[in-house]
């Protein structure tokens, strides 16, 4: 028996170094979580350097090397993906942007590059959309919410090009600089003084809206300003149907990874109550993912909120994460004909509070698989597995092969 679909699990940022406040564990290490211990008993293990040895990948480019396409080849810019990922049917010639809702003080210093973590920014998306008008630059756009602080911008019109900075000063307590052309392209320009305009727009519309008014008043960073990061053009991506020969869904809350999904071919599911964050419905993405394969043949999962805790540099919190999401895929324990796949997309240690080059632990289970002596699932267990140490390019064909679904090279 061959297992004949795949799920396609990543929890995002789980892998991490040791921490000296976990008695020098990792936190997947610290975590108690049986049922992914099971599930590494039951299947192969080994580590993976999600791009490339050494390579510090971000979330997109890990993605895009785990799904099989190449990041250097298919990597335009993270915004088309975000833009893609928050409902913007991104065009030729559109100009997609992350956007993020930030805190700016009467002096122009950014102090909280996230607005609170602000939840909910579907109004203030709103406003902004029926009161900025770029027409004076020939230029229409789309501003659309994304989970929590996050957005995303598109722009369309003429002559507009990608090559342009970003304003977010990458710190707290820090003016807000302006965006400008990184090329001589006179397009570039013309991209640079219509997203600087919106931003200068977008000010007074934010610090006079209700909710900020209310943030205010009850002691929270408003969510006054935008920060624009990511620009590009969306890359043109061999639909994976065609490329695999099977069809699929993804299942994300992060709208980068939707974005991705979304523009390699497959479809979104949204699921209620799923954020990217640590407080995520992760029972309900199980769920979704189970019932995607009764009539799919792959879905992919990608759960958020151990990154998050990683960028926060809490590794309790993001221990107790990984306990919570253990609980959560208690159901996986007993699939049939579906290979699992679960693997970090990158580590992101809590000591460093971003992404590092460390390999990340995978496991495959399923029927065909070579079961090793591997019998938990964390960095150092599985550095031990029979899979040894992969690539994320060779995830994909690996997978393949395990369903029956590669091509013999040769005779
Ligand atoms: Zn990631
Ligand atoms: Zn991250």
């Amino acid at each position: 028996m061959t297992a004949r679909k795949i799920l396609f699990l990543i929890l995002d940022g789980v892998s991490d170094r040791p921490c000296a406040i976990l008695q020098g564990k990792t936190p997947l290490q610290y975590a108690r979580t049986p049922v992914l211990d099971a599930l590494a008993e039951t299947g192969i293990c080994g580590i993976m350097d999600p791009v490339a040895t050494g390579v510090r990948p971000g979330s997109d480019t890990s993605h895009l090397a785990l799904l099989g396409y190449n990041p250097e080849k298919y990597y335009t810019g993270r915004g088309p993906l975000e833009a893609e990922g928050c409902g913007i049917h991104m065009e030729k010639g559109m100009i997609g942007f992350r956007a993020n809702f930030a805190t700016m003080d009467a002096n122009g210093v950014i102090t909280d590059r996230r607005a609170g973590r602000i939840r909910d920014t579907t109004a203030l998306c709103t406003a902004v959309r029926e009161r900025v008008d770029l027409s004076d630059f020939g230029v229409s756009f789309q501003f659309r919410p994304g989970a929590g602080h996050r957005a995303a911008l598109a722009f369309r019109g003429e002559g507009l090009g990608a090559g342009v900075s970003s304003n977010d000063p990458k710190k707290e307590g820090v003016p807000m600089p302006r965006i400008r052309p990184v090329t001589d392209d006179p397009r570039a320009a013309k991209t640079a003084e219509a997203a600087n305009a919106f931003i200068a727009q977008a000010l007074p519309i934010l610090a006079d809206h209700a909710i900020n008014r209310e943030r205010v008043r009850t002691d929270l960073p408003p969510a006054n300003c935008i920060l624009l990061r990511g620009s590009g053009e969306m890359g043109h991506f061999p639909p994976f149907p065609e490329k695999y020969g099977i069809s699929g869904v993804v299942i994300s809350a992060a709208t980068l990874i939707t974005g991705i999904g979304k523009a390699v071919g497959l479809e979104h599911i949204s699921v209620a109550g799923a954020n990217g964050s640590t407080s995520s419905n992760l029972e309900g993405k199980i769920a979704a993912a189970l019932g995607e394969l009764e009539h799919r043949d792959f879905v992919l999962v990608n759960i958020k909120g151990a990154d998050e805790a990683g960028h926060d540099g809490d590794a309790r919190a993001k221990a107790a994460f990984i306990e919570r999401l253990d609980r959560a895929l208690e159901p996986l324990a007993d699939i049939d004909s579906t290979l699992l796949l679960v693997c970090a997309d990158h580590s992101t240690p809590c000591d460093i509070r971003d992404h590092s080059a460390d390999p990340v632990p995978v496991l495959i289970r399923g029927e065909g698989v070579r079961v090793d002596h591997v019998r938990a699932f964390d960095e150092i267990s599985c550095a031990t597995g029979g899979l040894h140490r992969i690539t994320g390019p060779s995830l994909m064909p690996i997978l393949l092969d395990l369903i029956n679904k590669t091509h013999k090279y040769g005779a």
